[in-house]
């Protein structure tokens, strides 16, 4: 592909005045080297850099965009509210009626709040269980990202991950001495836990399926085991599904796992494209919210009237025209294309997939080891992807900037997307 003078320039100037460049450290690529790409637009399952290269779109803004971008439904009805007035302070009907539409999806939502980003509403999440349960110790799982929130930000995912961080300098001993990391999938570890302090537990946050640490799943025996074990102590379950709310199905991985917790969070999807966030969940814990209750939680934008029309747009045609199944007939086929391209150029990879998100974990090899949790996929051969990463670039498919994010496709891509990125997926693995 031809050279990307401008967004290098862009960079150089961007660094002068924002700290690396970049308002998300996601963005910046310090997981596959090089510089990022500036964007100028974007129309359905395509982005255009500023540099005029069109790619195909494989992070959907890491997750929000199931419907491409610019969908028809979602601009008139932005546009709609921007026609009215952008922000009161003051409530409106639409935060109700998107109340409504979010407590009709999602099984385990009986009352929701509105905030502002997916750090806010897990921030807010794990505030409500404290105040709720009256305990201090909050359980997580090593590679699963909840945001930049203090006592999350240990053992966390994403580009936390990537660049090395486990602990942000800036977190007191102190916050993070209340968060116990356990390893995702280890029934022992869990068990062995709540046995010894489960009634200082206030609650257990994980992500049902993982995308913070590339593409990890909860076996059945796990996601029984954090059920009852919490129930049994008294702690909260609290499903982090700012990633998979909407995504995986339309009421979530919760809905395709059959598991129900206590809360659940959300983000992305669920404000189609603009900073909105929520958490929910049951009415008995969500009523010690204040003003209902005595746990303060506030926001000058929560519930903004634009955020709420996109989200509402969005859910609505979720729910009108379910892409799920043509999600998942995709995702299947990619999966399928993707793990036959690495075999056939003697690539070891752990690929794993749920509905329309996938990661190809590389390995060392020679033989292949299973993905289930942190210890496992930061085995990955990171350089590799880096050379991958760099190879889809130059034939026009943006995958995400790091062995440790998941790919997103929407409901615009095609058929014949998907076969061209298998197709430019077999020639990078091969080497050409
Ligand atoms: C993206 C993400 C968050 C954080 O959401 P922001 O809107 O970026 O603050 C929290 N949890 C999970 C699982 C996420 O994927």
């Amino acid at each position: 592909m031809s050279s990307r003078d401008r967004s290098h320039t862009a960079f150089a100037r961007a660094k002068e005045l924002i700290p690396g460049g970049v308002n998300s450290p996601a963005r910046a690529f310090g997981g596959v080297g090089g510089e990022p790409i500036f964007f100028e637009s974007a129309l359905g399952q395509r982005l255009t850099d500023i540099d005029g290269h069109v790619y195909l779109d494989y992070i959907g803004s890491w997750g929000p965009m199931i419907l491409g971008h610019r969908h028809p439904r979602v601009v008139a009805a932005i546009a709609e509210m921007l026609g009215k007035g952008t922000s009161y302070g003051a409530p409106t009907e639409a935060e109700s009626h998107l109340a409504e539409l979010i407590i009709a999806a999602v099984p385990s939502i009986e009352k929701v709040r509105m905030v502002s980003s997916g750090t806010e509403a897990a921030m807010s999440a794990v505030r409500l269980a404290r105040g709720f349960t009256g305990r201090d110790k909050i359980v997580k799982f090593a590679g699963n990202y909840h945001g930049h929130v203090d006592s999350l930000l240990v053992a966390a995912g994403s580009s936390a991950a990537t660049l090395g961080v486990p602990n942000s300098p800036g977190i007191t001993a102190g916050t993070a001495a209340d968060t116990i990391v356990l390893e995702y999938n280890d029934v022992e570890g869990l068990e062995a836990l709540f046995k010894t302090r489960g009634l200082d537990i206030a609650a257990l946050l994980m992500e049902p399926v993982v995308g913070n640490m590339g593409l990890v799943t909860p076996s059945r025996e796990f996601l029984a085991a954090a059920r009852k074990l919490t129930l049994a102590h008294g702690s909260l379950l609290v499903f982090d599904e700012v990633m998979t709310g909407f995504r995986l199905s339309l009421g979530g991985a919760q809905q395709i796992l059959g598991v129900t917790p206590d809360l659940t969070t959300l983000g992305k999807i669920v404000g189609g494209g603009l900073p909105l966030g929520a958490y929910g969940g049951r009415r008995d814990v969500m009523d010690h919210v204040l003003p209902a209750g005595k746990v303060f939680q506030a926001g000058t934008l929560s519930g903004n009237p634009l955020a709420v029309a996109a989200g509402t747009a969005t859910l609505e045609e979720l729910r009108d025209n379910p892409p799920y199944e043509r999600l998942e007939r995709h995702g299947a086929r990619l999966e399928e294309g993707f793990r036959e391209a690495a075999a056939r150029a003697g690539v070891p990879a752990w690929v794993a997939r749920v509905g329309s998100m996938m990661t190809m974990f590389f390995q060392k090899g020679p033989e292949v080891i299973p993905v289930t949790g942190w210890k496992t996929a930061s085995l990955s051969d990171t350089a590799r992807y880096a050379d991958f990463f760099w190879k889809m670039i130059d034939r026009g498919i943006y995958l995400p900037c790091s062995q440790y994010e998941a790919l997103f496709f929407s409901a615009a891509h095609t058929d014949a997307d998907i076969e061209a990125t298998i197709a430019a997926a077999a020639e990078s693995l091969a080497g050409r």
